[in-house]
């Protein structure tokens, strides 16, 4: 079966289609720039990228061009557009609506825009992609996979913030999580790597990338998780403050003559590893700048680091015990630096680190000592595949 794997953004698309047989990656690209130019970026599998600039005046556009180019006779990895059949479609924010993946009806539909309000950039650009597909593919099944669904098993004790009731009554105000498809496939295959029955494991996964968040993962459910009402909260991160004092808002709002609105998008964009460092959100470039004596990269550095070994101790006690920790995505998968740092801080769990097995990036590689009481790897996520698999799953 072939499932194209659609994630829209409210400017971009990336796709993979991936033959779920084999799990072989057929081809995979980006369209960038959706109505202000447009550029698809084509990698059909063994072969290199190709760049076309073309119009996308929306997503249909994009989309359009996006089969053109699977069906392609030079750039194609299939002769029609009955050769797709399958979508599955990333969904940012499912709400309290969806605890897993639906396929897309007209009620699904309307269930998603109801989520809309709780992530204004994400959702809308989802369904934007929801559309443009079926209207291009309208006899083609299609899955929405949502980013928060694997997190609905939290406990009201974990979700629940110190507000008064009548906000989560009222605006269903609480803590979702996000990155729910990679904590998912990344505790799974943790389990499976140990040899264990997910069921009888507890495991912490400790996804790092440019949005990071950690989840405690109990017997292969979700019980707690950084990320809360929008992906702000929790870790600090490339680009975003993480959890702050909230105080600190209105604070900053009076200091600087800004609206609550411009300091949130601060906190967003401009704070982070960005902020502090002044120099940039990506961790190559702060290590970079560290070797070269810059000390605020460094400090950049140490906070992150820092904070992940915190919550990984409250995770440890949410879940009284772990047995694994799995760092994944670009900084977790491919930082040697940051994953000693936070193992270093985690010795009093009975953890060494083996340098050998730290040293490798981008690996599925055991980075704990064989006498280490628990166990610490490197597992590279996989969000396509997992989205794959689910559509087939309900298809
Ligand atoms: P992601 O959002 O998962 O793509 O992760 C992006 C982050 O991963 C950036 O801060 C990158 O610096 C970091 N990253 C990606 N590849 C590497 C690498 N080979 N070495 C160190 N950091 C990396």
């Amino acid at each position: 079966m072939n499932v194209l794997v659609m994630n829209c953004g409210s400017s971009s698309l990336k796709y993979q289609l991936i033959d779920s047989d084999t799990e072989a990656v057929l081809a995979k690209g980006l369209c960038e720039r959706i109505t202000i130019d447009g550029v698809l970026k084509h990698t059909p599998a063994g072969k290199e990228t190709v760049v076309i600039e073309s119009p996308m005046p929306d997503h249909k556009a994009a989309v359009k061009l996006v089969i053109e180019q699977l069906t392609d006779p030079v750039n194609g990895v299939i002769t029609s557009l009955s050769e797709i059949d399958a979508v599955g479609h990333r969904v940012v924010h499912g709400g309290e609506k969806f605890a897993s993946s639906f396929l897309i009806t007209d009620e699904v539909i309307a269930a998603i825009e109801a989520c809309n309000e709780l992530a204004p950039l994400h959702n809308p650009a989802n369904l934007i992609g929801i559309h443009a597909c079926q209207n291009l593919m309208p006899d083609v099944p299609m899955v929405a996979v949502f980013d928060t669904a694997f997190h609905q098993t939290m406990p009201a004790k974990a979700y629940m913030y110190g507000l008064p009731y009548a906000y989560y009554e009222k605006y269903k105000m609480r803590k979702y999580g996000f990155h729910g498809t990679s904590h998912s496939f990344v505790a799974h295959r943790t389990a499976e790597i140990m040899g264990r029955d997910i069921k009888d494991t507890k495991i912490i996964v400790c996804h790092l990338g440019n949005g990071a968040s950690i989840c405690a993962v109990d017997g292969g459910q979700s019980v707690d998780t950084t990320m809360g009402l929008t992906p702000l909260e929790g870790l600090v991160m490339g680009t975003r403050s993480g959890s702050v004092d909230p105080a600190i808002l209105a604070y900053v709002a009076n200091k600087e003559n800004k609206s609550i609105d411009q300091v949130i998008n601060i906190m967003n964009k401009e704070s982070g590893m960005l902020g502090i460092s002044g120099v940039s959100s990506d961790f190559r470039d702060l290590e970079k700048g560290m070797q070269e004596g810059n000390e605020r990269c460094k400090l950049a550095l140490e906070i992150f680091s820092y904070k992940v070994a915190c919550y990984i101790g409250a995770y440890v006690a949410a879940m009284n015990g772990v047995d694994a920790i799995a760092f994944t995505a670009g900084i977790g998968e491919n930082n040697v630096f940051v994953r000693r740092l936070v193992m270093e801080q985690l010795g009093y769990l009975g953890i060494s680190i083996d340098e050998e097995g730290n040293s490798r990036r981008g690996e599925e590689t055991l980075i704990s000592t064989a006498d280490s009481k628990v166990l610490v790897y490197t597992v590279p996520t996989n969000e396509e595949l997992a989205i794959a698999r689910e559509t087939v799953a309900l298809v």
